[in-house]
Order: C-alpha cells, then structure tokens, then sequence
C-alpha cells in the first residue's frame, strides 16, 4: 500500500496543507521507522500558525525479519480482526500477528519484538508488578505499564517499564531479567497459549484463560 497524500485543515487556523498518510510501514525501512517511532508521521504540524495535534488512521506495521505484523487501528475496541492477504502465504505461520488501538501499545509491541522477548510473557509479567505494587498499597498505582528497553549494566540485564497513570508518565520501573524468566517457567501455562490472527495481546488477554 503506498503512502497517500491528503489535505488537512488545521483546527486551529483553518489554511490547509498536505499531508502524508502511511496506511503500511516496512520496517526495514528504516528512515521510516524511525519517523515513525518517533511520532512524526502521526503529527500534523501548521506551517501557518505552530499548531500540533496526533493524526491516527488505521496503519500497518511490517518487520518480516522479526517476525512480527502489526495492524494499528484507533478509535476501536474489537479483539481481533481479519485482515486477509496482507502477508505472503508461506510467511503466514512464523509472523506473530498482533491488533493494537493505541500508539503507546503499537510502540511497546516494536520495543518487545526488537528485543525478542515475547508478548505474551512480558504481558504476564506486568500483571504481576501490578500486582505487587497493588499488595504493598504503593501511594502511586499506575493504569498500566509498557515495556520499554532491555538494559544491560553492571549489576546485570534488567527490563524497564515506563508506568503511566492518566496521561502522565512516571519514573520507569527495572526488574531483573531473571524475573521475566522464572515468570515465564512458572506461569507458563498461562501466556504460552496459540495467537490466531490479528488479535490484541494485552493485560485483559492475560485474565482470559
Ligand atoms: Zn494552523
């Protein structure tokens, strides 16, 4: 799908401008990527008057040596959608195929996917921070937490959270990467479940087992 340029009025002051909406990014382009990820391809800037607000139409987001699709579709709260012949057939079966309604969860999924770690466990993962910080009645519970770097320091290789209250971002939370693993043998039964399709992977998948 080729990029399309569309004419948008400015909210603010009304004049008129092009801009260019992606309706599917190849991440191995990564000029593009980086745009994207960085939110440029989703602001509109007013050459007239300064003013800036998010565009969000539906989009796809490609990384075939990943091994993963993206599909973005704001504005929606559906579970799964079908979404035929967006892949190459023989590629069907390795790609994790994943919906998302939010920027923030769309970036979280690129961040978890470049670091090959898995959704399903990091996903498993928050619930339980959550959790924790809920049994200690920390003054500050966060709405959610995403995923954002895998760190390596001289203490070891933690994995940091950004939590995210309202629309406020807090101060990012570290666990050891040996959190994320003894999770993932523990719970397994619980995240190590088949995806079918483009479906949302999130904390309200993790409950419905
Ligand atoms: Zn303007």
């Amino acid at each position: 799908m080729k990029p399309e340029v569309k004419i948008i009025t400015c909210p603010k002051c009304g004049s008129k401008q092009q801009f260019t909406m992606y309706p599917s990014i190849n991440a191995g382009n990564h000029e593009l990527r980086e745009k994207f990820i960085e939110g440029h391809l989703t602001t509109l800037v007013c050459d007239e008057c300064g003013f800036y607000g998010v565009v969000e139409y539906p989009m796809l987001y490609h990384d075939l040596d990943e091994k993963f699709s993206l599909f973005f579709k704001p504005d929606s709260n559906e579970r799964d959608v079908k979404l035929p012949n967006v892949l190459p057939a023989h590629l069907v079966k390795d790609i994790r195929m994943r919906l998302v309604h939010t920027q923030d969860d769309l970036r979280e999924k690129i961040f978890i996917f470049r670091d090959k770690l898995d959704d399903r466990l990091i996903e498993v993962v928050k619930d339980s921070i959550l959790r924790e910080m809920e049994a200690k009645k920390e003054k500050v519970l966060p709405d959610a937490l995403y995923y954002a770097e895998d760190r390596f320091a001289c203490e070891g290789r933690s994995l940091v959270f950004v939590p995210k209250k309202g629309e406020e971002y807090l101060d990012p939370i570290k666990i050891p990467f040996t959190t994320y693993e003894n999770i993932g043998k523990m719970m397994s039964g619980i995240w190590e479940r088949e995806v079918v399709g483009y479906a949302v992977v999130d904390a309200e998948w993790v409950k419905t087992v």
